[in-house]
């Protein structure tokens, strides 16, 4: 895990990169403990708390947060006293890691963690001041799960996305969006009713004197070991206020290519269109037909390779991947796609995800980008490969840049998938539906022969010259595999 002594080497050799330190002054720290090297290089050496930092950006195990990022899981006091981890805070203790807050990222006490648990030991870098902040707030607060917390658990652990509150004239209906269908839960009055709206608001960071206008926010909620965002969004309605709660969830990390339900030739496709140095992959589909989790997992999968920068731009941000930096763009602040994208082009990166094309100027920057050496992901609201070509067409896009750059396509929609345990028949683990959870269906386009894209007659070129797996193909695939049922296609 830790190896403090490349670690420190690293951590020179960028401060010199940058021109913060001179080659001498490392030559003098060669005999230096690596617990003291942050204490020196600021005393010593007049480096500030942010040089310093931005310095072990990259290391492996370290993320670089603020206080107000980090959740604190309550339950890692049950696991370490105070005294056990003198000079570090810790965050919370799972099954596979434990995380620590810490200014001095090569501190006694991470090894001794490490050492005593035998576990990765995940650091969370934090100025001085925000390690001060952590504590402060541990002594302060110590509140008991509100009836919030047990609310958004329970939507959690049956998978939904969304929580749906509707106020009506005596009382207020709850619901879940699970498998894109709304359920309906309970329904709340008196003292529940108003408590959970409070709540909502409180932590929602929503104006609490405000009922008659549309507000969002959102909340920061531990699930276990990790903060799952959530959105709020309040509605001005007959009777009051509704509230939508959308969970982003993190927990069902995708990180394996292999769990995205692609068919062995649809997966050699893709690692085919991955391994590019350079050019554009679009991941296409309707509003929420997994192209988001699609995109998260290539780039999960592709972070695996450490000597590459990969930089993302979102409209929001769904989920927050370590290892990548990832912006938002704010077109209310002028913060665009367009200022975005020139912006981190000029960082450097190899890989670049951009959340969605949307328009031609978007999509005329990806394009150059990707022509000019980087691998440029990003989705397309269209419905499968064909379209996807038409719709990039209509952009007015150099058909020879189009038709060089683009590397590959994968279309996709959702279906229910067939329920595991009871083969259809009905169980209670589907609630005798026979189907449980929905599954990807994909078509896909690998381009290994480029060619420059004028006209229509181009695209069927193209699509027969290059490897194109239609819909139909995976859905039989499926069929056989037992994954979907057959009812839903016959005919
Ligand atoms: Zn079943």
């Amino acid at each position: 895990m830790i190896t403090i002594t490349s670690e420190t080497t690293q951590l020179l050799t960028q401060l010199v990169e940058v021109g913060v330190l001179s080659v001498d002054a490392v030559g003098s720290l060669h005999h230096t403990e690596p617990h003291q090297l942050f204490a020196i290089l600021k005393h010593r050496f007049m480096l500030n708390d942010a040089q310093l930092i931005d310095a072990c950006q990259g290391l492996a195990n370290l993320s670089i947060k603020t206080a107000s990022d980090l959740v604190i899981d309550p339950t890692v006091w049950s696991k370490i006293s105070k005294e056990q981890c003198a000079g570090l805070f810790p965050i919370y203790w799972d099954n596979t890691e434990i995380a620590v807050a810490t200014d001095n990222p090569f501190h006694d006490g991470i090894i001794q963690l490490h050492t005593q648990w035998q576990r990765p030991i995940h650091r969370f870098l934090v100025t001085p001041a925000d390690l001060q902040k952590l504590w402060s707030r541990s002594t302060s607060t110590n509140e008991p799960l509100t009836a919030l917390h047990h609310m958004i658990n329970h939507a959690l652990s049956v998978s939904a996305s969304d929580i749906h509150l509707y106020k009506q004239e005596l009382d207020t209906v709850m619901m879940l969006r699970i498998d894109g269908k709304l359920v309906h839960q309970q329904t709340l009055t008196g003292q529940d009713e108003r408590q959970l709206a409070s709540l909502i608001k409180f932590h929602g960071e929503l104006d609490i004197s405000k009922i008659n206008q549309p507000q969002d926010g959102r909340i920061r909620h531990l699930w276990q070991g990790v903060s799952v965002d959530v959105r709020v969004s309040s509605l001005p309605s007959a009777y009051g206020e509704d509230y939508v709660l959308r969970l982003f969830n993190t927990h069902h990390k995708r990180d394996r290519l292999e769990d995205l339900s692609f068919t062995e030739s649809a997966l050699s496709l893709v690692s085919q269109m991955i391994s590019h140095r350079h050019g554009l992959i679009l991941v296409t589909g309707p509003t929420g037909s997994g192209k988001t989790t699609t995109l998260y997992t290539l780039l999960n999968h592709l972070k695996k390779d450490k000597t590459k920068s990969i930089i993302t731009l979102e409209d929001p941000i769904e989920n927050i991947l370590t290892g990548i930096r990832q912006s938002q763009i704010n077109p209310g602040a002028g913060y665009t796609f367009i200022q975005g994208l020139r912006a981190i082009l000029r960082q450097d990166p190899d890989i670049i995800m951009i959340g969605e094309i949307r328009d031609a100027e978007t999509a005329k920057i990806a394009l150059e980008a990707a022509y000019t050496g980087h691998l440029v992901l990003s989705t397309l609201h269209t419905a499968n490969c064909e379209s996807t070509l038409l719709r990039l067409q209509s952009f007015d896009l150099d058909p020879f840049l189009l038709g060089h750059s683009l590397k590959g396509v994968i279309s996709q929609f959702l279906t229910p998938q067939r329920c595991a345990k009871c083969n259809q028949a009905g169980c209670a683990d589907c609630h005798d539906s026979g189907f449980k959870g929905r599954i990807a269906i994909h078509e896909m386009l690998s381009i290994q022969t480029p060619l420059a894209l004028k006209t229509q007659d181009d695209f069927k070129t193209l699509m027969s010259q290059n490897q194109y797996y239609p819909f139909y193909q995976d859905i039989n695939q499926k069929i056989n595999d037992g994954k979907v049922s057959r009812d839903k296609w016959a005919g």
